[in-house]
């Protein structure tokens, strides 16, 4: 998937609240192991990192396109991030 594509994707699934627009506290990675991202809804192929943030898998790439979409909607929905220009 294209970069652009997967930005749009995120997009969408942040303002239909399928992916959460709040922090998640702990993100751990760890080897895949056939999980399939709820970012991009790929495989995350066994020997790449799948980055769990609770009950969410994400490719790495993914979790960043997916974080700093989150933190682009966090200074208008909530108080953590408010100090944006
Ligand atoms: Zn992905």
């Amino acid at each position: 998937m294209d970069l652009d594509a997967l930005h749009r994707l995120i997009a969408q699934k942040l303002a239909d609240r399928q992916l959460p627009h709040e922090t998640i506290a702990r993100v751990a990675g760890s080897p895949a192991n056939g999980e399939t991202c709820d970012a991009c809804e790929l495989l995350i192929e066994p020997g790449q990192f799948v980055m769990r943030a609770g009950t969410l898998h994400f490719h790495v790439d993914c979790l960043y396109v997916w974080d700093v979409a989150r933190q682009g909607l966090a200074g208008a929905a909530g108080p953590e991030h408010a100090a944006r220009p």
